[in-house]
């Protein structure tokens, strides 16, 4: 039988990974979560400053038009002595330059024609055209708060607001742990009855893809008492573990049984298709995911059980998290059947045509298919016991 999808994400919840602090260089944060909130050293603007090329003017001097202006100097961006300007008097500005004393408004320089000791407003003086000192952030506001992850634009504000170096999460370190007698390494000779191990390698992506810091660890060849050091290895040496293989019925469905045996099963089995068997608990106090071996179910569960836990654990806003999907709606070209009591997730080719999604599937489905999942971009989302027809509107994961 097994849990629910949001029932298995709420038991891991209450397992959380240990969110550790790292202190980066601002150049070296791009992508990474804000560990701790940032308030602004200054303000910004840190004076008030013209938004335009032009001149700095006293409003009630220019009601109309062809005032001629006495010219007293220039302000321009980085200038640290700027003229005053009194009444009849106008200093030349550039965009980004201070307000002088005594000016209030800015007339474009496209509104004027100068002489070599005078200046006249043909256009309208404008207060509007000063940016001013704080109106996009006062010094003190926390302006990026604990949990965001830094895009170009956070990395930019940070550096507005005077930061040279940030605290970010720590990426955690997450074991990964093949497990099955007829697993080989890519580049290794095969046996008749052995084959190319894949799911580490694409674990192992997907964790980094997720901002943690994978390591692979042995081959486990259906022994128990390797799998067992490999697991407490596992447990000293990272934050999680995850495996792949050996948790269904079979007798060496090994990780299942040293689990049931020597750790502490929190759940085992979800109820969705493809990746029907997952188990998640606790070694050594450490949270492990087990995985099944079918590549496409390990990438499955991992992108809508593992990633969405990473993403919650480290702390990430809803609205900013790193994530390996989109919810989406999307119109079927053809019909999906669905799965007795199993939330179920085929592969679907997503395509935006005009204002809709379309959504299509055309390669083999089998969940040992792992080219099924490069095929394809999407995830369909049908409940349990529901068929999808031709032309119907389903909920589907988007994969990015
Ligand atoms: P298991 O969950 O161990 O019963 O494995 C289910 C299927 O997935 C079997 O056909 C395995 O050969 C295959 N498999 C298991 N682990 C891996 C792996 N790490 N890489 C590629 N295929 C695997
Ligand atoms: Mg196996």
């Amino acid at each position: 039988m097994g849990v629910t999808l949001e029932r298995a994400l709420e038991i891991a919840n209450q397992y959380p990974l240990a969110k550790k602090e790292e202190k980066l260089p601002l150049m070296m944060a791009s992508g990474r979560i804000l560990y701790s909130d940032l308030k602004s050293k200054v303000d910004d603007p840190r004076f008030d400053n013209s938004a335009m090329d032009g001149w700095a003017v006293r409003e009630a001097d220019c009601k109309e038009e062809g005032t001629i202006l006495r010219i007293v100097g220039t302000s321009q961006a980085g200038s640290e002595e700027i003229p005053i300007v009194g009444s009849g008097e106008a200093c030349k500005i550039m965009t980004g330059a201070q307000i002088p004393e005594g000016a209030d408004a800015i007339v474009m320089v496209e509104d004027s024609t100068t002489q070599p000791n005078n200046v006249t407003i043909n256009g309208p003086a404008r207060p509007g055209f000063i940016r001013r000192k704080g109106e996009n952030l006062a010094q003190g506001t926390v302006a990026l708060s604990s949990g965001t992850v830094l895009t170009p634009a956070c990395i930019s504000l940070a550096a507005t607001m005077g930061y040279a170096d940030v605290s970010v999460v720590g990426k955690p370190k997450i074991a990964v742990i093949g497990v099955g007698d007829e697993l080989t390494p890519p580049g290794e000779p095969l046996s008749e009855s052995s084959i190319y191990e894949s799911n580490t390698f694409g674990i192992s992506s997907l964790v980094e893809k997720m901002g943690g810091t994978p390591r692979r660890l042995d081959l486990i060849k259906d022994s128990i008492d390797h799998l067992r050091e490999t697991l407490v290895e596992a447990a000293e040496s990272c934050d999680a573990i995850i495996t792949s293989g050996g948790v269904s019925m079979g007798e060496w469905d090994i990780v299942r049984r040293i689990m049931e045996q020597e750790g502490d099963v929190r759940f085992w089995k979800i109820m969705m298709r493809p990746g029907g068997p997952p188990l998640f608990g606790t070694w050594m106090g450490k949270p492990i995911f087990g995985l099944p071996g079918n590549p496409v179910s390990s990438h499955v569960v991992f992108t809508v059980l593992v990633a969405p836990w990473m993403s919650s654990s480290m702390g990430v806003h809803e609205a900013s998290r790193p994530r390996l999907s989109i919810r989406v709606r999307v119109m079927m070209e053809e019909p999906l059947k669905g799965a007795p009591g199993k939330l179920c997730m085929r592969r679907i080719s997503i395509r935006q045509e005009g204002d809709k999604l379309i959504g299509s599937t055309r390669t083999h489905q089998g969940s040992g298919n792992i080219h099924s999942m490069v095929a394809h971009n999407g995830l369909s989302l049908l409940p349990p016991d529901s068929d999808c027809e031709e032309g119907d509107t389903i909920h589907a994961l988007w994969l990015i």
